[in-house]
């Protein structure tokens, strides 16, 4: 395996099946992706779903890979393990067996059509805000400044920690 430089943050989702499940396994497959290596991850979280009426609750992590893939490789990797769970995609922000959103690439700042880093929404969720600092406190973002000023500054009760499973 050839990996190099650039640290890429990942959010994990799911809220079908069994979703904690589903984002334990993704977390090894990401560990697997081609030219890259996965090195650290947040705790689990239960969220309250965004978007349509009527989901069940999501559970959340952030993950760490280091990755000598290119941003665009990188989401089609990404995409590709999104299918291999099972995701269909229907309405916006409905249900789903796993989504996962390249949140940042290094310092990069990119803005294509299918593109988009830092994603776009990462500044305005907790499930996302939470768990990235629980991996990364010190972070920049880029275009936006220091993590921890975007954190929300009280805990909400729509985000909460998951027990840690017996298996880790
Ligand atoms: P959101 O992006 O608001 O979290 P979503 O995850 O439900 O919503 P999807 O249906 O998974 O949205 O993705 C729609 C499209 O978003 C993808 O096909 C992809 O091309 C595009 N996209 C743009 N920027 C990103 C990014 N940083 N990470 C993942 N997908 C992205
Ligand atoms: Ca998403
Ligand atoms: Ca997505």
């Amino acid at each position: 395996m050839r990996v190099g430089g650039v640290a890429a943050f990942v959010g994990l989702g799911s809220n079908l099946g069994q979703p904690e499940r589903q984002v334990r396994q993704a977390l090894l497959e990401l560990d697997g992706l081609a030219d890259s290596r996965l090195t650290g991850h947040s705790p689990l979280y239960g969220s309250s779903p965004v978007g349509p009426p009527g989901q069940p609750d999501y559970v959340n992590a952030v993950a760490r890979l280091e990755t000598s893939l290119d941003a665009h490789a990188l989401l089609d990797a990404l995409q590709a393990v999104e299918l291999s769970h099972g995701r269909v995609r229907g309405e916006r922000w409905g249900a789903r067996t796993l989504d996962l959103d390249l949140l940042l690439y290094g310092d990069r700042q990119i803005d294509t059509p299918d593109l988009k880093v830092p994603h776009p929404q990462l500044h305005l969720r907790a499930f996302v805000l939470v768990p990235l600092h629980d991996l990364a406190p010190d972070l920049e973002l880029p275009g936006l400044g220091p993590l921890v000023d975007q954190l929300p500054r009280r805990p909400g009760r729509d985000l909460w920690r998951l027990p840690e499973s017996a298996d880790g």
